[in-house]
């Protein structure tokens, strides 16, 4: 089958969906101006994510992972989200309106919550909010201050003690009831889109795979092959906002 014929396909797949979910990684926030965390020019080359992205060092420095916290949630602040961010709700807009029922899950491993900026109405972060802390004396999550009125670490309103990001680093478990919503979406999926990861962190990676295993069909959006490509129906070699407007095949109507 020609790529044009199995593009054609996989438009008829999405037309077809009752369920969808979707897996977003880094790229597709590359265009907001946030750096993927693989890529050659990404921020994280100046850091060893799996020593310095851990419990034991936020302990014997909480301040300098702070610090490194808060100047990523500094730059997503000023971040917007970008044209594949809104590919993606109009697609999801045009499955909702060709099913009633239908569903549509953005599951996400990017900490920026640019999907719901844009609109997405239903998104799963399994790896937490750049956006929030959390007390684990108190055991409450909370929102942190605008950029300007931060300090170099941030403490619980309750309590006092310093708090920690509420996302997810190396080694640690993921939000067991965010993890099994995100497998019952793939589980369930009759396509899967997989956008912008390089499907390297687990158990995030073995979610399109359930899409495979339960009889659903599974397309990957990424400029590189990636550890899934080989497992995927059909692969758009090509960035996050061209891919999705190839399926929408709404060339004189991209958002
Ligand atoms: P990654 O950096 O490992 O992979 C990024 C992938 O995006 C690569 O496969 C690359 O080929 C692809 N890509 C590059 N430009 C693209 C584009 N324009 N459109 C579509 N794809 C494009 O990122 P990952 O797989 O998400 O895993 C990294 C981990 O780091 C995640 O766990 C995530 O939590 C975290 N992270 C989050 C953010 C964010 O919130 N924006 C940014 C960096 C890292
Ligand atoms: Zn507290």
């Amino acid at each position: 089958m020609t790529y044009a014929e199995r593009l054609t396909l996989a438009r008829t797949w999405l037309r077809d969906a009752r369920h969808v979910a979707v897996l977003t990684g880094a790229g597709i926030s590359k265009a907001s101006g946030i750096p993927t965390f693989r890529d050659a020019d990404g921020a994280w080359q100046h850091i060893d994510p799996h020593t310095f992205l851990t419990v034991r060092n936020f302990q014997a420095h909480p301040a300098d992972v702070w610090a490194w916290h808060l100047a990523k949630y500094r730059l997503i602040r000023a971040a917007d989200p970008n044209s594949g961010h809104r590919a993606l709700v109009t697609l999801e807009t045009q499955v909702r309106s060709a099913c009633p029922d239908a569903t549509f899950t953005v599951v996400t491993q990017n900490i920026d919550g640019l999907h719901q900026a844009a609109g997405s109405a239903h998104v799963l972060e399994l790896h937490g909010s750049v956006h929030e802390a959390r007390c684990e004396r108190c055991e409450v999550a909370f929102a942190l201050p605008d950029p300007d009125e931060l300090g170099t670490v941030i403490h619980c309103p309750a309590c006092g003690r310093i708090s920690r990001p509420q996302v997810v680093w190396f080694s640690e478990l993921l939000d067991p009831e965010v993890l099994g919503a995100a497998t019952r979406a793939f589980e369930r999926a009759d396509v899967t889109l997989v956008i912008g990861t390089s499907a390297l962190v687990y158990p995030a990676a073995n979610l399109p795979r359930l899409t495979s295993r339960e009889g659903g069909v599974v397309i990957e959006i990424n400029p590189d092959v990636t550890d899934l490509t080989a497992s995927c129906d059909l692969s758009l070699r090509c960035g996050a906002h061209e891919g999705l407007t190839l399926l929408l095949g709404l060339l004189g109507n991209a958002p």
